[in-house]
């Protein structure tokens, strides 16, 4: 990677949480941008023949904290920027620009269903923090979908926070290879085959829930086809696609629908 693009941050943290996939700190060297919980940045770094390679990437830190962006992010094999940003080191330079989006809150007074799959937990753990963070008080069902149990990242923190009961906060996780997972006791699936027993469970519908969906553009098509079922209008089902439908890399492909046997385009 060359370093002498003029790059205008800087990795401050990189944790591993399992093989291919960390929770990364950027800190921006020039004067921080503020954005809403829900918004994502572009990262950055100059690829091979000279060109800088961009991808967006949701924020998971508050947005009360602007000292230093956190990211979750999950290395793609043969991607064009993720292979990069797994042979920085902290310190190293990188770009960042921000912030873009409109995968946010809505302030409708209903109850929030966030359904993430794999790293698409990152804007629901920005809009959690935030909330907390002033205080505020929202009724969260939070339900992720993930391979294996490794990859639950934030699930000591989810747990606590229902247990707290502060905002409150419902969660649950399931993993959809448990065959590979022997320590797990939990629910097994993708995300979208736990939601209509969620939904009916905690009896959210449409007068009282707003769902927002992020992550694997299968997941998000087979819960919207539920929740069109079950009469949830348009706009009380937010998305965030992360990379086109049908389009998922077999070699790193995140729980949901497309998680096995995904073809690469
Ligand atoms: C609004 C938005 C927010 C995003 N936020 C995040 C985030 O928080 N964390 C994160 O890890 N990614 C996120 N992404 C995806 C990210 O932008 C890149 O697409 C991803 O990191 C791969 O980049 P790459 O350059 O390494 O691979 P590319 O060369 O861009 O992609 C190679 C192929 O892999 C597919 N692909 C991309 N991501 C995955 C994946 N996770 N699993 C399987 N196939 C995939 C692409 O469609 C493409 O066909 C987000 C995307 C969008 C649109």
């Amino acid at each position: 990677m060359s370093e002498t693009y003029p790059y205008n941050g800087r990795l401050s943290r990189w944790q591993e949480v399992a093989d291919g996939l960390a929770i990364v700190g950027v800190e921006s060297l020039d004067p921080p941008f503020a954005f809403e919980p829900g918004q994502y940045a572009t990262l950055g770094l100059m690829g091979p023949i000279g060109r800088l390679i961009q991808r967006p990437m949701s924020i998971s830190s508050s947005a009360d904290r602007l000292d230093e962006y956190e990211f979750f992010i999950r290395l793609v094999p043969g991607g064009a920027l993720t292979p990069l940003l797994w042979q920085l080191r902290v310190g190293d330079p990188i770009n960042i620009k921000g912030p873009k989006g409109r995968f946010l809150l809505q302030d409708d007074g209903r109850r929030c269903l966030f359904v993430a799959s794999g790293t698409g937990l990152a804007p629901f753990v920005s809009m959690i923090e935030t909330l907390r963070g002033r205080g505020m008080s929202r009724e969260i069902d939070l339900l992720h979908g993930v391979s294996y149990d490794h990859d639950l990242a934030w699930r000591a923190e989810m747990q606590a926070l229902e247990r707290e009961g502060d905002l409150p906060l419902r969660y649950a996780a399931t993993i959809s290879r448990p065959q590979q997972c022997p320590n797990w006791t939990g629910l097994t699936g993708r995300v979208e085959s736990i939601l209509e027993g969620h939904l009916d469970l905690h009896r959210l519908t449409p007068e009282n829930a707003t769902l927002y969906l992020c992550g694997n553009p299968e997941m998000i098509a087979a819960v919207d086809e539920i929740a069109t079922r079950r009469r949830f209008p348009p706009d009380q089902v937010r998305k965030e696609l992360y990379w086109p439908k049908g389009r998922s890399h077999a070699g790193a492909a995140e729980a949901g629908a497309a998680g096995v046997g995904a073809v690469e385009a």
